[in-house]
């Protein structure tokens, strides 16, 4: 197999076959991010594609569901993923679901019936790291567009009927900021038809540029009880039929919650945590991550 940049798949893809469709980000600038730091964006060749599909038909001929990686393959053009589908098929006769990354970007140089066709081709299954929907939150992080744009573009989803999740990242408009990014985020994902939202917690790393923001003074992180408080509000105001999982290596208390059937009980369980577990014990479990994965 070709795995030659850094290899990342959300950890619910767990149980899809992984392949190195692209490697990089075609965008690199959001504030807190180190994964794609060091590396270009680039295409898998086709020839190193079908070299990765043959070998998968070779040792897993009945994969369901494929993740193809790199931070954003549903960047490349419609034509590029149309073909990179079909020569899935061609390979993996059972193969239903093709999922991956996207940003809000890759989705605007797509049209309604473009995506209906994708979908149709199997391609499903969008994982999009909106982060917040919050506009300052969005503009501090440098995320490169805004709640109307996250609107806009996934109500096109919605409507060409392709399955997307949402990452939404706790901590990230920083200290005193988390309740308005909690709420304008329920708003704004309320409005859409995420199968579930993914929650990530803010862990600073050293090369980052929020984590220099951080030592010069010029960004103060929420403390770790402000963020369960965060999440508390963001479960009490989504208003949409979904899954939550908060229970990545970031979060200081794993949560999986189907709304709005488990919204007290998960709610009760947050309060429980803040009101016995002590602030500093929270940070130090912070402090020694060294790595999301
Ligand atoms: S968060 Fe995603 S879009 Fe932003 S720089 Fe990192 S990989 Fe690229």
């Amino acid at each position: 197999m070709h795995f030659t940049g850094r290899t990342w798949r959300p950890p619910y893809e767990a149980h899809s076959v992984i392949i190195q469709a692209t490697s990089g980000c075609t965008y690199n600038k959001c504030k807190f991010c180190n994964l794609y730091k060091n590396e270009c964006f680039r295409m898998s060749p086709m020839e190193e594609f079908e070299e990765d599909l043959a070998e998968i038909k070779n040792y897993q001929p009945y994969t369901r569901r494929i993740f193809w990686t790199g931070a954003n393959p549903f960047g490349m053009s419609y034509d590029n993923l149309k073909l990179r589908a079909l020569t899935v098929r061609d390979y993996l006769i059972k193969c239903q679901t093709m999922a991956m990354f996207a940003s809000i970007r890759d989705i605007k140089n797509k049209e309604v019936w473009q995506l209906r066709k994708l979908k149709a081709m199997g391609i499903n299954g969008l994982s999009i790291g909106v982060e917040s929907g919050d506009d300052e939150t969005l503009a501090f992080a440098n995320k490169g567009y805004t709640t109307a744009d996250i609107l806009e573009q996934c109500r096109k989803l919605d409507e060409a009927g392709i399955e997307y999740y949402f990452v939404y990242m706790a901590g990230l408009a920083g200290k005193g900021g988390g309740y308005r990014n909690a709420r304008n985020s329920a708003r704004l994902f309320s409005q859409l038809n995420p199968y579930f939202v993914s929650v990530d917690s803010l862990t600073l790393f050293p090369d980052t540029e929020l984590y220099k923001m951080a030592q010069q003074g010029l960004f103060e992180p929420a403390g770790e009880k402000e963020r369960i408080r965060e999440l508390q509000l963001l479960i009490n105001n989504l208003n949409i039929r979904t899954h939550l999982f908060a229970n990545t290596v970031s979060n200081f208390i794993p949560v999986t919650a189907y709304l709005p059937y488990d919204r007290e009980k998960v709610t009760n369980d947050l309060q429980y945590v803040l009101d016995n577990v002590d602030e500093i014990e929270m940070q130090e479990y912070r402090k020694n991550l060294k790595s999301l994965g």
